[in-house]
């Protein structure tokens, strides 16, 4: 529809705008078409609007750092850090949090790298990053738990804007963060004791089939060999005016695709799993078609709909014989518990044949606590 003049080699600027204007003001159905069309779906294609977020505006091609301050009523205060890259295209909202276990740092220290990583002149669509969503957890070095109020941010989901400092930080992810976003991933890795193989995970509802659709493939892209199913139809933290619980179901239940990381172990700095980390969002931006780009799914992948949950009946210090990533058959032998003046207290066996996705540690162990997690092969792909 543009005549061809307007883009010919080596065109003076001074002489496109001359014949464009010429172009425009003579008369002609056409011409005013062209021009309408040059002032909506250029700008759509190409460029976007400035992204509001907590405030401020992010513009397009660049990204920006924010601190978002909580406080509660018992002078409790944190800071939620996050960065939003917005890209140049107009394209899907990415959200990504890290450090909603504090003590899990492989996640955390992808998500530094991941600053530089995102090139906002290239990108497509935005990403909003929390890096670190639980700073009290992580500043105090403390598992599973924020130590400002003894609560677990993975089971304080959507939280609430009057309640302890905790739920304070969910309500600010439920209501800031995860509503903006078209996409969402959970970034996890094996907190303080746990042993823990790396896989990605993607939430599944009988009534939800097209979003867990979407969410099976960020899974499948993120690039694990080992892909969990959380099947989630009968579940209590889906249904209406049940507390989601966890960061990603929150993000499920408000109708967005999501998916799990856990890439990391024993509260430790691995490269291998940062850097695994790293890939797997990449590759989750090449599947997004944010970034151009590729993506490499595993060769093969193992699904897991099904676990085995292996727990204590004793007090005592646990000696596991396997590691996280082990394939064992039913009734192999897993570890064993002494009491403390080393007399054999339990044997611990498998249940299931599977793989270890999970197994504990670091010698105390408690009744009642989990010792291993088997995960049962569904089907290969
Ligand atoms: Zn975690």
């Amino acid at each position: 529809m543009i005549p061809l003049y307007f883009h010919s080699p080596g065109l003076k600027f001074h002489t496109f705008l001359q014949r464009f204007t010429t172009y425009i003001f003579n008369p002609g159905l056409d011409r005013v078409l062209t021009f309408l069309l040059c002032c909506l779906i250029l700008p759509a294609l190409y460029g976007q609007s400035p992204f509001s977020f907590n405030g401020e505006r992010v513009a397009a091609g660049t990204k920006k750092h924010f601190t978002i301050r909580v406080s509660d009523d018992q002078a409790n205060q944190t800071v939620i850090p996050v960065t939003v890259f917005h890209g140049k295209r107009n394209g899907p909202v990415l959200g990504i949090t890290a450090g909603v276990h504090g003590y899990e740092y492989a996640p955390i220290l992808a998500g530094q790298k991941l600053i530089r990583r995102i090139d906002p002149t290239i990108l497509t669509g935005t990403v909003i990053l929390v890096q670190v969503a639980n700073v009290g957890s992580f500043s105090g070095r403390s598992p599973y738990l924020n130590p400002l109020d003894g609560k677990n941010l993975n089971r304080s989901f959507p939280g609430h804007p009057d309640g302890s400092i905790t739920e304070r930080m969910a309500n600010v992810i439920s209501s800031n963060i995860i509503p903006r976003c078209n996409y969402f991933v959970d970034m996890h890795g094996g907190d303080a004791p746990e042993d823990l193989a790396p896989y990605a995970a993607y939430y599944q509802h009988d009534q939800k089939q097209e979003i867990s659709e979407k969410g099976r493939k960020m899974a499948i892209n993120l690039g694990f060999d080992h892909v969990i199913v959380f099947k989630t139809t009968s579940k209590d933290y889906m249904k209406v005016g049940s507390p989601s619980l966890y960061c990603s179901a929150e993000a499920f239940k408000q109708g967005i695709p999501a998916a799990d990381i856990e890439c990391g172990r024993l509260g430790m700095v691995e490269h291998i799993f940062v850097n695994k980390i790293v890939a797997g969002i990449e590759n989750l931006l090449y599947h997004l078609e944010m970034i151009k780009g590729v993506p490499s799914p595993a060769e093969k992948i193992a699904f897991i709909d099904e676990r085995s949950y292996i727990t204590s009946s004793h007090d005592g210090i646990f000696y596991p014989l396997k590691s996280s990533g082990a394939y064992v058959l039913k009734g192999m032998k897993l570890g064993y518990i002494t009491d403390f003046f080393n007399a054999p207290l339990e044997e611990i066996y498998a249940h299931e044949s599977g793989i270890i996705l999970y197994i504990l540690g670091t010698p105390p162990v408690n009744k009642g606590e989990t010792l291993a997690t088997i995960g049962i092969i569904k089907e290969e792909e």
